[in-house]
């Protein structure tokens, strides 16, 4: 019994994370993929992408019912997020802990979320509930970034205009 807890508690995963629209045109890319290498998890896949809407409202679909849902889609859909596979021992509860609660005010300081933001609606990162979830976010990213190219990231608000 307690060899298969412990094989149970170590199984390797890969979790599906994801910069949301704010993160990047913040600049906060590099920041979030810091805090999971530190954490010792390794990055398998990686691509910026412009999600389409159907992508997202399939992402999304449990949610559906929800009266934010298309103020959801709308944020997701605003600009380039960055895609990205984690891999590692518990990588999916772990990522979630990193991340922190969906309210940004409830997130404990030291998560993501905890420190990087206020709002529900703009919470710089999404990461997968679940390893079975993990393994389909991970595999429609494949599928739809294959022939999408380079998009152009927004950096307005960053760039001097003369
Ligand atoms: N969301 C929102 N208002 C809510 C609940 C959720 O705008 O009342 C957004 C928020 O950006 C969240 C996303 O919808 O990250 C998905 O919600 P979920 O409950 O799956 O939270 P998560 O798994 O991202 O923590
Ligand atoms: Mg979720």
């Amino acid at each position: 019994f307690l060899p298969h807890l412990i094989a149970s508690m170590e199984q390797v995963e890969e979790t599906y994370v994801m910069v949301k629209p704010d993160g990047v045109q913040r600049g906060l890319v590099g920041e979030v993929i810091s805090r999971f290498e530190k954490k010792g998890f390794k990055l398998t896949a990686l691509k910026l992408f412009q999600c389409p809407k159907e992508l997202a409202e399939e992402h999304y679909k449990d949610l559906k019912s929800k009266s934010f849902f298309p103020k959801l889609i709308n944020y997701i859909t605003s600009g380039p997020v960055v895609c990205m596979a984690w891999e590692g021992v518990g990588a999916v509860a772990s990522a979630r802990k990193l991340i922190g609660a969906t309210n940004p005010l409830q997130a404990e300081p030291g998560t993501i979320r905890g420190d990087l933001a206020v709002q529900m609606g703009r919470n710089v990162v999404h990461g997968s509930d679940s390893p079975e979830n993990g393994k389909r976010e991970i595999g429609w990213t494949y599928k739809m970034t294959q022939d999408t190219s380079i998009v152009e990231v927004p950096c307005r608000l960053r760039t001097q205009r003369h």
